[in-house]
């Protein structure tokens, strides 16, 4: 057998979650905070249009795509990085500042992909509890050490949907040493309705060691495609771009993304409609009797505890596939309004009884 990187043995494998289907046939899918839209036609034709050249490599610098973010964000071409997905861009980020000995605070739970990015790299994750759902930056902020090379703060947290406000921020990021980095992720923006919560991109401008993670997977409709960037100061943007795997955002993502730009009112539309059906599915949930976090992002948190698997194979009696997170919580993603229905459903069949 060929020798591993030790690393890998402590990584879990990857399983692929099952489709979920009721007896009587409905199915829906609420378990990773995709869109329940389809995509628009006009970002359809673009694809379509981009297909007829797919013999040849896409733009290695995607070039396109860096205009339209920086024009659409009025920074400079040289402070945005794209990738695979945000995923993609974060594991670019592990690779400019994680080696061993780095270590790389994070709340937990936060998003998945930060300890298994973590663990490739070679850094050592320094994890920080949540506190009443939420990134505790106080403590995160006291976690801080010497060989600190990288914070992310997932805001809204993925999750649980919970947003941390600017004045916490600001003061969490008046105590980071300005060589360690700073990384807002912010998958869920342009959910948030809060003006309390800061956009990143305001930060940015105003702190040379921090940057902005963002994605078109998910407001945007086009997690299948997988393109991600980041906007961040030039040495950040720079080292993030050096670590991109050649072509990693291929020729249909960044026709796919550049028409999305084009046609962001209409996705805005059914943000709004997702935004609308979140407030729906929380005060029907609150009413049911179970106790929901506020949420700024598309999905809502229901902790469960021991009780959360039973719960996830509850709601897959109806045709509803939940993300269950061990004996914590389950995510549900807000979805159009028959799947939220079902989910609704049942919700108020499996009931809130002892959940605390
Ligand atoms: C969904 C999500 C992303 C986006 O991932 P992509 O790779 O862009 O699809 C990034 N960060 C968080 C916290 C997420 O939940």
């Amino acid at each position: 057998m060929p020798r591993f990187r030790r690393v890998l043995s402590t990584m879990p494998t990857y399983k692929a979650g099952k489709a979920v289907v009721a007896p009587d046939g409905r199915s829906f899918k609420l378990s990773s905070n995709e869109t329940p839209y389809e995509p628009l036609p006009s970002v359809l034709e673009a694809i379509t249009k981009a297909a007829a050249e797919m013999h040849r490599y896409p733009d290695p610098g995607v070039s396109a795509l860096t205009e339209a973010l920086a024009e659409r964000y009025g920074v400079p071409e040289s402070h945005v990085a794209l990738g695979a997905g945000s995923v993609g861009v974060a594991q670019q980020i592990l690779e400019t500042v994680g080696e061993p000995g780095c270590e790389v605070v994070y709340a937990w739970r936060s998003f998945e992909a930060y300890p298994l990015l973590a663990d490739l790299s070679g850094a050592t994750s320094v994890t920080v509890p949540l506190k009443d759902e939420t990134h505790d930056l106080e403590a995160m902020a006291d976690a801080i050490t010497a060989d600190t090379g990288l914070i992310f703060v997932c805001n809204p947290n993925n999750p649980t949907g919970t947003a941390n406000r600017s004045t916490e921020l600001a003061a969490f990021l008046d105590r980071v040493p300005s060589d360690v980095l700073v990384i807002l992720d912010e998958a869920y923006r342009e959910f948030v309705t809060d003006a309390d919560v800061p956009d990143g991109l305001t930060i940015y401008r105003e702190r040379p060691n921090v940057a902005v993670l963002r994605t078109f997977s998910k407001a945007y409709g086009l997690a299948g495609l997988r393109v991600g960037y980041l906007i961040g100061p030039e040495p950040v943007a720079d080292a993030v771009r050096k670590t991109m795997m050649p072509f990693a955002v291929n020729h249909l993502a960044q026709a796919a993304a550049c028409a999305s730009l084009k046609a962001e009112d209409e996705l805005l539309e059914r943000v709004d409609l997702i935004v609308k059906e979140r407030a729906r599915v929380r005060e029907a949930l609150i009413s049911q009797g179970y106790a929901i976090p506020v949420s700024e992002a598309n999905f809502v948190w229901m902790r469960l505890g021991d009780r959360t698997q039973a719960f996830a194979e509850h709601c897959a009696g109806y045709g509803v596939a939940v993300r269950p997170f061990g004996a914590e919580g389950a995510r549900v993603s807000i979805g159009d309004p028959a799947a939220n229905d079902a989910f609704l459903s049942a919700t108020a069949s499996f009931g809130p009884a002892s959940t605390g």
